[in-house]
């Protein structure tokens, strides 16, 4: 059975999918919210809104010799005070999926849902987060 489901995960943000059961409307239907149906920054929780942003960032990973190429997804806080970001990964079994970045390395929900703010560059032009390490090229 193929059931063709249409899906607004926030307002302004239209989708279509097909699933094959009723577990996988659901199930599609929890991922795409998960990702798409955030609105808010949760650091500063203002109506400035947020914004999806793709970087490439070159660098040599530690144990490795030639430099490698990283793409991060992340949504970034319009508010000009706070500029708080909150990364996605992907994971190895699914590539093509993301998910919010909540956990430190370590394995512990970091504060504010995963939205960190930066503060500050340091050379070369990385910016340094301002409470914990989220730019980490574990992705
Ligand atoms: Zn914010």
């Amino acid at each position: 059975m193929s059931i063709d489901v249409e899906f607004e995960p926030q307002a302004g943000l239209k989708m279509k999918f097909s699933a094959t059961s009723q577990k996988d409307v659901v199930d599609k239907m929890s991922a795409y919210s998960e990702i798409f149906g955030i609105s808010q920054c949760q650091a500063c929780k203002s109506k400035y809104g947020i914004r999806w942003q793709t970087r490439n960032v070159t660098s040599t990973p530690a144990g490795k010799k030639k430099p490698e190429t990283f793409t991060y997804r992340e949504l970034v806080c319009k508010n000009s005070e706070c500029r708080a970001r909150l990364s996605f990964g992907s994971l190895q079994e699914d590539p093509e999926s993301l998910f919010p970045k909540r956990k430190d390395a370590d394995g512990k929900y970091l504060p504010n849902g995963g939205w960190v703010v930066f503060q500050g560059k340091k050379q070369g032009g990385e910016e340094v987060p301002a409470s914990n390490d989220a730019a980490d090229a574990s992705f």
